[in-house]
C-alpha cells in the first residue's frame, strides 16, 4: 500500500526521476531503478526510474534553450516565479516536511524545519531579484565612466547530498533563478522522492503562473551520469553538497575543464566550553548539536573542548542528557522522539567502526557505542573520552552521533586544537567573558566559516553565508553576497568624449 505521506503530495509506488521540462516526465524504463528504502524500518517506500543517457542530453538542450529566454527576463519578474515556488512550498510544508522525515529519517520537526528553510530562501530571493548590485567606479580618463555588471551565468548543476535532501536546492535553484541561471539538479540516490516533490511542487506553481520551466531533475542509477554532469564544459558551474572524497573529484574535474565550482564538504565542528560558560545554555547546545539528525548534519558538532576547572561537571551532564534523549530514539515521524534512525546500514557500520577505532586509540566510551536491536538504523549517541585531538578518529569525519570529549588548560590551546583538523566548516564557544568571545572570533580566532558565541555549531540561518574552509571546500551558499558565485562579472567602460586617451597615458600615434 502507498504511504500515506506519499499519496499526499500525489506520489505513487513507481515515480519517474527525471523532469525533462514542458510538463513531461520521463517514460525511460531501462536506465535502472532507484528504490527508496525508509530508514525507520528498512520497508521499501517507492521505486524511482533513473534517468537515461537521452534523457540528460534533452534536459541540457531544453536547459539551454530555456537560458535564452531567461536571462533576459527582468530580474523582478523572476524574483516574482521565485515567490509562487515559496508560497506553494507554505502549502505543502506539512507534507513535504514529513516526507522529508520518512525517507531521510530526521525528525518531523527537522522536517518540517528544512521546508521552512526552503520558504525562507525562496523570500530572500525574491528581495534579492530587485538587488543585484554592481558597483560603478571613477574612470582615470576625462569623459569616461566605468561600471560593472553581473550577468547570468548560464546553466547551474546543482548535485546535493542525503541528509539535506531538499533545502540543498532550494538554496542554490532559488538564488540562481533570480540571477537568471537554469538549474539541473541530480539528487542523492538515498533520497530521490523528496527531490521528486519538491520538483513538482515548484514546477506546477511556474506553470499555472505562466512561467517557464527554469529547473530540471535527473537520478542517476549509478555515478556514470554524475560523472557526466561534472565534465560537461555547457555546464560552467557544479555546485556540489556531499563528502570531501567525493566532492575533491569534483572539483579537479570541474577545474580542469576551467569551470566553476562551488564545494559544500564535510565538517569537524567543535565547541568550547570556557570556565564563565552559562551550562544552561551550553548543554542543551551540545545535545542538540551532537544528536539532533542523529549526527548527520556536516555542521554536527563533533568535537567538544571543556576547560579543566569544569570538566567533569559537563561530562556529568551530558551523560545525564543522554540517558533523556536514549528514552526518545524512534519513529522520526512521531514528534515524541528527539533522534531517529541512521539513513542507511552502512552509516551504523560506519558508526559501530568508529566506535571501535575509537577504543582500539585508547578511548572510553561514557555513554551510548552500540546499535539498537530492532528494525531500522537506529543507535544510541555516544560520547567518547580519552582520546587526544589528533588521534586518528577524531580527525575524522563519521556521519553519526559521537562526540569525542576533550580537556584543555588555555583559551590559547583551545583554539589551537579546535583548528587542527583538515575540516573548517562550523565553530563555537560557551562563554560569558568578553575577551574570551573577541579572541574567538578574531583573525587569531577560529579557522572556519562559521563562527559562534553562545549558540551551538549545528543548524544556520539562511541570511548569512554559509560554508567553510580547509577540506570543507571554500564555497559560500544562501544568504549575504553569496549570490555572486552564480553570476559573471562584466567591468563596462564607456567613452561618452572626442577624444580616445588610452589608460595609463600612453601615447600611440598614427
Ligand atoms: P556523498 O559524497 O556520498 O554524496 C553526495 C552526492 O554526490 C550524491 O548526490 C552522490 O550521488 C553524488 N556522487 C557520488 N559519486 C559521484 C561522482 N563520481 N560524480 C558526481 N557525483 C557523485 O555524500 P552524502 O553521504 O550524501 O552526504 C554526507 C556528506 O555531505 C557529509 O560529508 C556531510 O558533511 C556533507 N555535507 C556537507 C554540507 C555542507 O554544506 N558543507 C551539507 C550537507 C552535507
Amino acid at each position: 500500500m502507498t504511504h500515506p505521506v506519499l499519496t499526499a503530495l500525489g506520489l505513487t509506488e513507481l515515480e519517474s526521476g527525471t523532469y525533462l521540462g514542458s510538463s513531461q516526465w520521463s517514460t525511460t524504463r531501462d536506465a535502472g531503478v532507484l528504490e527508496s528504502i525508509s530508514p525507520t524500518d528498512g520497508s521499501l517506500l517507492a521505486r524511482v526510474q533513473a534517468s537515461s543517457q537521452e534523457d540528460y542530453e534533452t534536459i541540457v538542450e531544453r536547459a539551454q534553450a530555456a537560458y535564452k529566454v531567461w536571462r533576459t527576463t527582468p530580474a523582478p519578474r523572476r524574483g516574482e516565479a521565485i515567490r509562487l515556488c515559496a508560497e506553494a512550498l507554505r502549502q505543502h510544508k506539512d507534507a513535504l516536511g514529513s516526507l522529508v522525515a520518512l525517507e531521510m529519517g530526521k525528525s518531523k520537526p527537522e522536517g518540517d524545519g528544512e521546508v521552512q528553510e526552503m520558504i525562507d530562501i525562496g523570500d530572500f530571493a525574491v528581495g534579492l531579484s530587485r538587488q543585484l548590485y554592481g558597483l560603478t567606479m571613477h574612470s582615470e580618463r576625462p569623459g569616461h565612466r566605468m561600471y560593472e555588471q553581473w550577468h547570468p551565468i548560464g546553466l547551474v548543476g546543482i548535485i546535493s547530498a542525503f541528509n539535506f535532501p531538499v533545502a540543498v536546492w532550494a538554496w542554490n535553484s532559488f538564488v540562481a533563478a533570480v540571477c537568471g541561471d537554469i538549474s539541473i539538479w541530480k539528487p542523492s540516490p538515498k533520497t530521490p522522492l523528496s527531490a521528486i516533490a519538491s520538483m513538482k511542487i515548484c514546477n506546477e506553481a511556474l506553470k499555472a503562473g505562466g512561467f517557464p520551466d527554469i529547473f530540471f531533475l535527473f537520478n542517476d542509477a549509478g555515478s556514470d551520469l554524475a560523472q557526466a554532469f561534472v565534465d560537461d564544459r555547457r555546464i560552467p558551474l557544479i555546485s556540489f553538497t556531499g563528502s570531501t572524497k567525493v566532492g575533491r573529484m569534483v572539483g579537479e574535474r570541474v577545474a580542469r575543464r576551467m569551470g566553476r565550482s562551488l564545494l559544500e564538504l564535510g565538517g569537524n565542528n567543535a565547541i568550547i566550553v570556557d570556565p564563565s560558560a552559562d551550562l544552561k545554555l551550553a548543554i542543551p547546545a551540545i545535545v542538540f548539536g551532537a544528536v539532533g539528525t542523529a549526527g548527520q548534519r556536516c555542521t554536527t558538532t563533533r568535537r567538544l573542548f571543556v576547560h579543566e576547572s569544569i570538566y567533569d561537571d559537563v561530562l556529568g551532564k551530558l551523560v545525564t542528557a543522554y540517558k533523556q534523549v536514549e528514552g526518545k530514539i524512534g519513529d522520526p515521524i512521531d514528534p515524541a522522539n528527539l533522534m531517529g534512525p541512521l539513513n542507511s546500514r552502512d552509516a551504523v557500520q560506519a558508526y559501530l567502526d568508529a566506535i571501535e577505532r575509537a577504543k582500539a586509540q585508547g578511548g572510553k566510551v561514557e555513554t551510548g557505542g552500540a546499535a539498537l536491536d530492532r528494525p531500522g538504523n537506529f543507535v544510541l549517541p555516544a560520547i567518547v573520552t580519552g582520546l587526544t585531538n589528533d588521534a586518528e578518529v577524531v580527525q575524522t569525519e563519521t556521519f553519526a552521533p559521537i562526540l569525542y570529549v576533550m580537556k584543555y588548560s588555555s583559551l590559547d590551546e583551545a583554539i589551537e586544537l579546535q583548528n587542527a583538523v583538515p575540516q573548517g566548516l562550523s565553530s563555537s564557544i560557551f562563554t560569558t567573558n568578553l575577551k574570551a568571545a573577541e579572541q574567538f572570533l578574531s583573525a587569531a580566532g577560529s579557522d572556519c566559516g562559521i563562527a559562534n558565541v553562545n549558540i551551538g555549531t549545528s543548524g544556520a540561518e539562511i541570511g548569512g553565508a554559509f560554508g567553510g574552509e580547509k577540506e570543507t571546500g571554500g564555497g559560500r551558499e544562501s544568504g549575504s553576497d553569496a549570490w555572486k558565485a552564480y553570476m559573471r562579472r562584466q567591468t563596462n567602460t564607456i567613452n561618452y568624449s572626442d577624444a580616445l586617451p588610452l589608460a595609463q597615458g600612453i601615447k600611440f600615434d598614427l
